[in-house]
């Protein structure tokens, strides 16, 4: 049984697809899903992502089970015999071992009739540009109406056999932002014929760090990073254009709101010091992860009697399109250990595919267990 799990992972594995490009995905994963006994279940596809309904024996509640199914635009530098088909492209955040766990549970379902219903959701686009708010916004996921929602996430850190959770926060509040910056070029020698975007994008990427550290309650955290600036074209004329990329995170989802306009009045009053235009994007937002204390408590007494260890999460400033549907739908979201020495995003990540067999009976637990 664990090898076919494995070979399942290391299938999808080798055809890592980003965003709504989860084609060869979406086909490897209905074709096992129909290799399943059909008597309970009820397939729909949406974009590039399903939905796998499992009728319920009594069908009081309808409890859900998400999965994302994209990859990254990231090179490999693994070592594996079944490392990506897909130059340029990596499952380098988990979601080949998100998939075959929720796969290991649908099987499961599909050969022992759960209690409840059951909706398996497989997402596409988590990692941008954003699935969960179209697939709620969908006829689909209305016509099921989940009473209770639950995902995981591999855990690099966490060694197998570990899962971990906490009730409130598990997630920040996420952001991207881009800025462009136009002003007018000219001969080095000659500035003041020019408005000069090195300076005003310096400018704003320091003044940025004050909204953090002065116009925001110590109590409350934000992070403002910028990770990437370009501007100029060569030594020795003036920039005309820059554009600088980043990132917000908060806490709460109104200092989210607070940031972006502290941004924006930064940027009204570059405009007007430069004598420049600027123009703001803020890219994928993604809504925090709040887990519902009830559901966390259920997961723990589903875990008793089992050899799966329990450990209280920390909160994190990463993000997650999961938040979407914890904001419209209560239940939780978990951490599955997987210890590898290399972190999510990484081009060598290396989880333990033990732990594939650890998230199936996690999941299968769950769902199975009352409040
Ligand atoms: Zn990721
Ligand atoms: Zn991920």
């Amino acid at each position: 049984m664990a090898q076919d799990w494995i070979k399942v992972r290391r299938d999808l594995h080798q055809i890592p697809e980003i965003g709504f490009q989860e084609f060869k995905t979406q086909a490897y994963l209905l074709d096992f899903i129909k290799s399943l006994p059909q008597e309970f279940l009820t397939i729909e596809s949406w974009r590039t992502g399903l939905f796998v309904f499992v009728e319920g024996r009594v069908g009081d509640e309808t409890v859900a089970y998400r999965t994302d199914i994209d990859g990254l635009p990231i090179t490999e530098e693994t070592s594996f015999d079944f490392h990506s088909q897909h130059d340029g492209y990596m499952h380098a955040c988990g979601h080949d071992f998100h998939m075959t766990i929720a796969l290991g549970a649908l099987e499961h379902f599909s050969i022992n009739q759960p209690e409840d219903h059951v909706l398996f959701i497989f997402q596409p686009a988590e990692e941008g540009p954003g699935g969960a708010q179209p697939m709620l916004a969908s006829e689909a996921i209305k016509q099921y109406q989940p009473d209770w929602i639950f995902a995981l996430h591999i855990d690099p850190k966490l060694s197998v056999g570990t899962v971990s959770s906490k009730p409130g926060l598990l997630f920040a509040n996420t952001s991207e932002l881009f800025i462009d910056f136009k002003g007018k070029g000219g001969h080095a020698a000659y500035p003041h014929e020019t408005k000069d975007m090195i300076m005003a994008a310096s400018t704003f990427n320091l003044q940025s760090q004050q909204l953090v550290s002065r116009m925001r309650d110590p109590l409350n955290p934000a992070v403002v990073t910028i990770g990437k600036m370009e501007a100029g074209t060569v030594q020795n004329i003036i920039a005309e254009n820059a554009r600088v990329e980043g990132t917000i995170r908060t806490i709460k989802p109104e200092t989210m709101d607070t940031v972006k306009s502290g941004i924006e009045r930064i940027l009204s009053g570059i405009e007007t010091r430069f004598d420049c235009t600027t123009s703001v994007d803020y890219g994928a937002n993604y809504y925090m992860v709040h887990n519902d204390e009830r559901f966390v408590e259920r997961f723990k007494r589903a875990l008793n009697g089992s050899s799966i260890q329990y450990k209280e999460a920390p909160e994190a400033m990463t993000g997650e399109d999961f938040g979407y549907f914890l904001k419209e739908i209560p239940g939780f979201m978990f951490w599955l250990g997987v210890d590898s020495p290399y972190g999510l995003h990484n081009s060598k990540l290396n989880p333990n595919e033990e732990a594939i067999e650890v998230g199936i009976e996690a999941v299968i637990r769950t769902i199975k267990s009352h409040s």
